[in-house]
């Protein structure tokens, strides 16, 4: 279904993306589920082949409403995907853990989405954009300064989009729940945050000495800034 179907541009929700469990931690307007996708760097991708599940995680890219994914053009997954059959994308940014002082009520704390599509193959100038998507999710500034592909490494490539029209965020934040005999236990509760931050970049050994650090990775964080919605 595609969101002009639907009539509402901003809302990803469908019969398919409506939260049974738990539906006050779901959101399904576009702005939320975008903001997740672009801080996290990979996804895992559902699909279904020859009767077999297979879930694949992979780097992605965003650009508007279309995902872009890639990979090897012999890859199965991309082989299968290409013919375009149904998957499941899901992403997730681990926030915290979630100790309580019961082993029943530990949990996490997160940001996830997922997302319902069929994933299609794209060629020439849309290829060519979804890859430079893809390089500028890792990090923003690269396309221009690495070396753009040849013929042969694009040939070698698949790039496959999938139209973010059906879609759901889920999201648990706050300290964990506690039951009421629980409350004057002697064991710590609270949550252990995680977020997702990079190192101290280490150049390859091979690198020219002349060759310096650049501003963006000297300055990168996640998410990279603004995005166009
Ligand atoms: C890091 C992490 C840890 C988790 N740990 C647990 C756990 O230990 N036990 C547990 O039961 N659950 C856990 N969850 C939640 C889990 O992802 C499911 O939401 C939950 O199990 C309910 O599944 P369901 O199929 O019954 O959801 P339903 O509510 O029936 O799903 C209906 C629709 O809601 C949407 N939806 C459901 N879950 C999510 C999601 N996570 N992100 C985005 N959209 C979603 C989808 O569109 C889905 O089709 C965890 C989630 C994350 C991200």
């Amino acid at each position: 279904m595609t969101t002009s179907a639907r009539g509402d541009r901003s809302s990803l929700r469908t019969k398919r993306t409506i939260l049974r469990r738990k539906p006050e931690r779901g959101a399904h307007n576009f702005e939320t589920i975008a903001s997740i996708l672009d801080e996290a760097l990979y996804c895992h991708i559902g699909s279904v082949a020859e009767g077999q599940p297979f879930v694949v995680p992979t780097g992605y890219g965003r650009d508007g409403r279309t995902l872009y994914i890639h990979g090897s053009a012999a890859s199965r997954m991309l082989k299968s995907l290409s013919s375009g059959i149904p998957v499941c994308v899901t992403v997730t940014l681990l926030d915290g853990l979630v100790l309580a002082r019961s082993a029943f009520r530990h949990s996490m704390n997160y940001r996830s989405v997922m997302i319902f599509g069929v994933a299609r193959k794209v060629a020439g100038e849309e290829k060519l954009r979804g890859l430079k998507v893809i390089t500028e999710h890792m990090a923003r500034g690269r396309w221009a300064d690495a070396r753009p592909p040849t013929r042969q490494e694009l040939k070698a490539t698949a790039v496959l989009r999938l139209d973010i029209d059906e879609a759901s965020a889920k999201i648990r934040s706050g300290p964990p729940l506690v039951d009421k005999e629980d409350r004057g236990l002697p064991v710590w509760a609270g949550v252990l945050p995680f977020a997702l931050v990079p190192g101290q970049p280490v150049p390859d050994p091979q690198l020219p000495p002349e060759v310096k650090l650049p501003a963006y990775l000297a300055a990168y964080r996640r998410p990279q800034g603004h995005r166009r919605a």
